[in-house]
């Protein structure tokens, strides 16, 4: 079985009200050998979009995020190594923000996402306005592609095909080919600077039938050469820790992966499957 859980959310995101103890415990229950709680932090989210109500939607209290990582370290290191990672939100312009951050803090793992195309949230109807289905997905891959152009200081680029979930018609006409020059785009510059991508489970969770990103996405990754590849649930709740895990091995087996990575320390290791 997969051993190791990369993207895994807490009530120290907003979108979580999972305490981070929980999470951790259900970790053991299940199993797993390495959990890495990538609590999100989106620079400057825009609180118009905020429907949680909160005036800080998506600010890590990195302080006390630590400090909570760090006692729960202690208290559970005979039964889970325990990481500390983060879901870094990250937008071209405010790559140098990004790097503040993950050079003040020493995570583990920096999980690279995009939430905020132009400061809107693909997951809010207003990102499909004015523009076909078509248009506004290839937009966020290219938007993707900027920020990994200006943005080296990641590891792994989380869900590379988000709002596949929002879109009108989500995933029904939506395929590697369609969008082959901003994959490819993608796959080329993360090799080039040594950079991964996830599966995240939660593409069955949500109904897609496939994980993020789509099967012919991650096909065409491994074609060309990408081997960097951590195994994410993108839980918010405990229930979903490691949810379709068994799902994600048998999928990277066919497509021909024969190891998954987790980082310590910002250092790949590779796990065989
Ligand atoms: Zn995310
Ligand atoms: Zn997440």
């Amino acid at each position: 079985m997969i051993k190791a859980d990369f993207h895994v959310h807490s009530n120290f995101s907003t979108d979580s009200k999972t305490l981070l103890e929980n999470v951790v415990q259900k970790g053991i229950s299940i199993g797993l050998k390495y959990l890495c709680i990538t609590d999100h932090h989106d620079i400057d989210f825009p609180q118009s979009f905020d429907i949680f109500h909160t005036d800080k939607a998506f600010q890590l209290d990195f302080d006390s995020y630590f400090k909570s990582i760090r006692e729960l370290q202690l208290k559970y290191s005979s039964k889970i190594d325990l990481l500390c990672g983060i879901e870094l939100g990250i937008q071209p312009h405010l790559a140098s923000k990004a790097l503040e951050i993950t050079n003040k803090y020493s995570f583990d793992f920096v999980l690279a996402s995009s939430h905020l195309v132009d400061g809107i949230d693909p997951y809010n109807k207003e990102y499909y306005l004015g523009r076909t289905e078509d248009e506004a997905y290839s937009s966020y891959f290219k938007y993707i592609y900027e920020n990994v152009k200006v943005f080296d200081d990641f590891d792994v680029y989380a869900h590379l095909d988000y709002p596949v979930r929002y879109g009108p018609s989500r995933n029904i006409h939506y395929s590697y080919r369609k969008y082959a020059d901003e994959f490819d785009a993608i796959f080329d510059i993360l090799k080039e600077k040594g950079k991964g991508i996830e599966l995240n489970t939660a593409g069955i969770r949500k109904g897609l039938g496939y994980c993020h990103p789509q099967n012919d996405v991650l096909m065409r990754y491994k074609e060309l050469g990408g081997e960097i590849i951590t195994i994410g649930s993108d839980a918010h709740t405990a229930f979903d820790v490691a949810g379709d895990f068994d799902f994600a091995k048998i999928l990277l087996e066919n497509l021909g992966f024969k190891y998954y990575t987790i980082f310590k320390n910002r250092k790949a290791e590779f796990i065989k499957l």
